[in-house]
């Protein structure tokens, strides 16, 4: 399952993280939501992967540690959303379709 692209419709902001937002349901471990909102990672659909990490020229990607989710225990946090160029590297290259990017939702 894909990243959902109308989530700002769909979902409700459950928080705020490090100056992004969270996109609901949030129940931790198991559930994280979406972190960021130009730059969407859904973290409950992240694995770890990391090729978003490698590959972002501008480095919006940090790691953040999620212990016992179940999908994986890393998660790669939008931290930097709002330096994104909107090259959209890190739609293509991961492996799970966690990742969306819009440069109009802000
Ligand atoms: S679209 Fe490009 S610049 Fe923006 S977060 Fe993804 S890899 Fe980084």
């Amino acid at each position: 399952m894909a990243i959902d692209p109308q989530f700002t419709e769909n979902r409700e902001q459950a928080d705020t993280h490090k100056g992004h937002d969270v996109w609901g349901p949030v129940e931790e471990p198991e559930k994280l939501g979406i972190h960021g909102t130009h730059v969407a990672v859904d973290f409950d659909i992240c694995i770890a992967d990391g090729a978003c990490v490698e590959d972002c020229p501008v480095d919006v990607f940090e790691w953040v540690d999620t212990p016992d989710h179940p999908e994986s225990e890393l998660k790669a946090d939008p931290a930097n959303e709002s330096q994104c160029i909107d090259c959209m590297l890190c739609v293509d290259v991961c492996p799970v379709d966690a990742i969306d990017v819009d440069a109009g939702r802000a």
